[in-house]
């Protein structure tokens, strides 16, 4: 039975070494036949010239390299369209996410036959600061008020999961991608282990403010035709409320324009986000474009 990791690295250059001789030690230490499947989502800095030498050295880690940055849900795509294990896990390259942990994890899914998915859920989030705890829970009430698609609070991207699982994933055409929804609609019996992200040695973390905001929206969009069908309701309401005002005052306040204006941009605004989502799906271009493979038998490249 073979493991496959799936790691995704942006500028992880500083903790590659460290990670590599962590995770190697632990899977074999615990005897567990596995490939390391490291993608190189377009670095700046040395991350790819690391992982190059760390695949010469070592014939269970393979390399993807992107032709520039897609961001982390293509090369985790990237890293899944690839696997060749049973078993398939996915972990940060900045070692928040502990080999140990991905090691129970494997073998709780090795001893849960009626289980497919093991998925790591971030019990606390207290070294975030307030406003981003704050945000982040307003997300996922929304989400699950509004979305098709249920997602636990603090559900991450740390996971093991049989490869029945990756196929039903990477079959998906769908080009704007978002692996927790993701996960959720292809269904399958899963565990939730609660975890604590372990401290960022090296480097930053990738995600800004507006970053998150815009992956956050995506996400709801992505599984959820709610907020454009509001849209006709709420259209509807202020028609209502339009002819009322109208008839009783024989015309429509500044304050009242005002507010029906700025009602209808942010409708527009909603409508431009499933436009341009089905723009993107529409011109159907790849998630990413693999400029180098490293380490796989076959000669294909993309
Ligand atoms: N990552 C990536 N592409 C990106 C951004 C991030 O492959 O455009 C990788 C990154 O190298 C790391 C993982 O995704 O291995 C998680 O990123 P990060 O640590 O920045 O996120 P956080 O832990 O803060 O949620
Ligand atoms: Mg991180």
């Amino acid at each position: 039975m073979k493991l496959s990791v799936v790691v995704p690295c942006y500028n992880e250059n500083e903790s590659l070494n460290k990670f590599h001789e962590q995770i190697t030690k632990e899977l074999k230490d615990n005897k567990i036949t596995y490939e390391l499947i490291f993608v190189d989502d377009g670095s700046r800095d040395d991350t790819l010239n690391k992982l190059e030498v760390i695949s010469k050295n070592d014939k269970c880690a393979k390399v993807i390299g992107f032709s520039r940055n897609f961001g982390k849900e293509s090369a985790m795509l990237a890293g899944l369209e690839n696997a060749s294990g049973e078993f398939v896990a996915i972990m940060d390259a900045d070692m928040q996410h502990s080999p140990k942990t991905l090691v129970e994890m494997y073998n709780k899914l090795l001893s849960e036959t009626d289980y497919d998915v093991v998925c790591a859920y971030r019990s606390n989030r207290k070294e975030e600061g307030t406003f981003k705890r704050t945000l982040t829970s307003l997300f996922y009430r929304f989400n699950n008020v509004v979305s098709d698609v249920k997602l636990l609070p603090g559900a991450s991207d740390f996971r093991v999961f049989r490869s029945c699982v990756k196929d039903a994933i990477i079959f998906l055409p769908e080009k704007t991608r978002f692996l927790k929804g993701i996960f959720s609609w292809v269904g399958f019996n899963t565990i939730y282990v609660p975890y604590s992200p372990e401290k960022r040695l090296y480097g930053k973390s990738k995600w800004s403010l507006i970053k998150l905001l815009k992956y956050s929206l995506g996400g709801v969009v992505s599984f959820s035709t709610k907020p454009i069908k509001l849209l006709f309701i709420i259209g509807l309401l202020i028609f209502l409320v339009g002819m009322l005002n109208f008839i009783l005052m024989g015309n429509l306040s500044h304050r009242t324009i005002i507010l029906f204006l700025s009602i209808i941009m942010l409708s527009i605004g909603i409508m431009a986000l499933y436009i341009s989502r089905i723009y993107s799906n529409i011109l159907g271009r790849p998630c990413y474009i693999i400029r180098k493979k490293l380490g796989f038998n076959d000669k294909k490249k993309n």
